[in-house]
């Protein structure tokens, strides 16, 4: 193995010392640095998102102001006497009281508003001054005031603005953070301006995450306190899911220097560039890209994939506010179909339930990842998978690129019954006329169940795609989604290698070939073992491709099936990843600390 790889980003040296700047500790949902602007998703009536307005009518503003104020303490006293609060809560909501009638705060406010501040602005930088001062205080707990204060701003600001919705700015840098951020708030952020995304919510393989990667920007996922971070300066640091608020100079200055070192090694992968994809002693692996997004967001990197392994087709439906009609969609999957053209693109028919809902289709308020998603909600809905069908169908005419796959197949009949509607529909746009042609049909091995159906799921398909994320969480029973248990939740556990192999195995035994289209394709610290497992191809988002090669071309098969069978042998994911560190060191990997789950 040469040692010509290049070290990657150190990134234990980027936010170094935590006095220097408050910081925020979640997980990596996208590794990457990035510098912005924080702007909350859902401004509806965030405080610090209130414009200057001047007034003339100084007494009356002020009289809105304590009116609100007024209205704050009732609700709060009212809360008090009807419920059956716990003592801390009723110790919380009673500082809630005493700060409201705090007369320096309502002192501040009214200096703001005699400058001839309207009440909304008055209120934000008053709130402001007291927070900033709250969280330069060296004790921890008056610290934790400064969330208190921006909570009791915002109480305020309800009673003085009830209806309030002011538009959304973004600056050229803007870190989207939201409590669950939906595919519709990414995408009214302007293009090239989103920097970062936090969410309060999810972990790696959530959606969200699973978007940023689409989108190249890195992502930190469960931050359990995202308020106050609207319109303040933040370092984003996805590869050890952190987030600096504030940044001084010398931090400012390492993260340069980071995004200089992360150059480099850019510069490095270009060089394998139009090489062909096969290991170190020649074995050829597909290399396919995810497409979670429109066609703008394939970047450079789509000339290097060899096809689309995994066209999510949620997207199309997650922007609107209706389901799409069947021109609509048409259009979206001809631009991608075209894009790719002679190369396949697999498109997985709509995979909605679980961490990807539609806003207009109402899901059980009870639905967790075990409920209704994938086929499951297709086989009961047959209108929505023939309009995604015939619009999918007629998008491949002239092309004869198109490959469909199904998601979260259980068991053959489901995919006997929706094949079965898959021809009606081919022979009924025969008859209107359409030279439609029956593409390849694919099912994706995501539960456990299907792992051991691959003989008879053999006789109904022509491929197979192993989809590691939501095959993990099941093995695991971990829910991808929450970040309570996230630290359980690891793709390198030995039992899911396992799984893997049994797949492989299992399916080229049946003649078919075989992908792997969850994050772990696309996750540096797996490839060597998925090139040991023998996968036929590797499916990942366009941003993890280059490296992917680069380590592809680097590795030998023969040594990775080594690794495999010595991985598959450890008593747990931490001793995988021990394994992978070491060898990706020895592989001239540097320093970057691997041992993490990392996308
Ligand atoms: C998977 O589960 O691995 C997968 C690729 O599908 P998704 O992440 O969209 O559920
Ligand atoms: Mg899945």
């Amino acid at each position: 193995m040469p040692d010509t790889l290049p070290p990657r980003v150190s990134h234990a040296d980027v936010l170094p010392d935590q006095a220097q700047g408050m910081q925020l500790v979640g997980q990596s949902g996208n590794g990457g640095i990035a510098l912005g602007q924080g702007v909350l998703a859902d401004q509806i009536t965030a405080l610090s998102a209130v414009p200057d307005r001047q007034i003339t009518d100084i007494q009356a503003e002020s009289d809105r102001l304590l009116q609100a104020v007024r209205q704050a303490v009732d609700v709060l006293r009212a809360q008090q006497a009807a419920t059956d609060l716990s003592g801390i809560e009723q110790a919380l909501s009673e500082a809630m009281v005493l700060m409201l009638e705090d007369d320096t705060l309502q002192a501040q406010i009214l200096a703001g508003i005699r400058q001839g501040q309207w009440a909304p602005a008055a209120l934000r930088d008053a709130i402001e001054a007291q927070a900033q001062a709250f969280s330069r205080m060296s004790d921890h707990y008056l610290r934790e005031r400064a969330t208190d204060v921006r909570e009791l701003g915002q109480r305020i600001l309800k009673y003085l603005q009830p209806d309030a919705i002011y538009p959304i700015i973004y600056p050229d840098q803007t870190i989207l953070i939201g409590m669950d951020l939906s595919a519709l708030q990414l995408a009214e952020v302007p293009r090239g301006q989103l920097a970062g995304i936090i969410s309060a919510s999810g972990t790696a393989t959530s959606h969200v995450a699973i978007l940023a990667r689409a989108l190249g920007v890195p992502a930190v996922m469960g931050v359990a306190d995202i308020t106050g971070l609207q319109g303040r300066t933040l370092i984003l640091d996805g590869y050890q899911g952190l987030v600096c608020v504030e940044p001084t100079a010398a931090i400012r200055a390492e993260y340069q220097h980071a995004a200089a070192q992360a150059q480099v090694w850019h510069t490095t992968l270009e060089t394998v560039r139009g090489q062909p994809a096969q290991t170190d002693d020649g074995v050829p692996v597909e290399l396919h890209l995810n497409i979670d997004l429109d066609n703008a967001q394939y970047g450079a990197q789509h000339t290097e994939a060899m096809g689309v392994g995994l066209y999510r087709t949620e997207w199309p439906f997650m922007v609107r506010d209706s389901f799409p009609s069947e021109e609509e969609q048409l259009a979206c999957y001809q631009q991608v179909l075209t894009t790719f053209a002679p190369r396949p693109v697999t498109m997985r028919t709509l995979d909605i339930g679980g961490d990807k809902p539609l806003p207009y289709f109402p899901l059980p308020a009870q639905n967790p990842f075990l409920g209704w998603r994938g086929v499951r909600i297709l086989l009961q809905h047959p209108a929505i998978f023939r309009t995604q069908l015939r619009a999918m169908l007629r998008a491949d005419i002239g092309q004869h690129n198109l490959r469909i796959m199904l998601p979260m197949v259980t068991q053959t009949s489901e995919v006997v019954e929706l094949k079965q509607h898959l021809h009606r529909i081919c022979a009924e746009l025969c008859t209107e006329g359409y030279a439609v042609t029956c593409p390849p049909v694919g099912v994706m091995i995501e539960v456990p169940a299907a792992m051991y159906q691959i003989d008879h799921l053999a006789q109904q398909v022509d491929f197979f795609s192993i989809g590691t994320n939501d095959l993990a969480q099941y093995l695991l029973a971990v829910d991808r989604d929450n970040p309570q248990v996230a630290g359980l939740y690891d793709d390198l556990h030995p039992a899911v290698l396992q799984a893997l192999q049994h797949i492989v195995i299992a399916v080229h035994s049946q003649g078919k070939p075989v992908s792997i289209c969850g994050e772990i394709a696309g996750n540096l610290l797996a490839v060597p073992l998925l090139i040991g497992l023998g996968a036929d191809s590797l499916s990942m988002s366009a941003d993890s491709l280059l490296s992917v090669k680069y380590l592809l071309r680097h590795t030998r098969q023969t040594e990775a099936q080594d690794l495999l069978q010595q991985a598959m042998m450890q008593p747990d994911a931490a001793q995988v990843r021990c394994l992978m560190q070491q060898t990706l060191q020895s592989y001239g990997l540097g320093d970057r600390d691997w041992s993490q789950p990392q996308p």
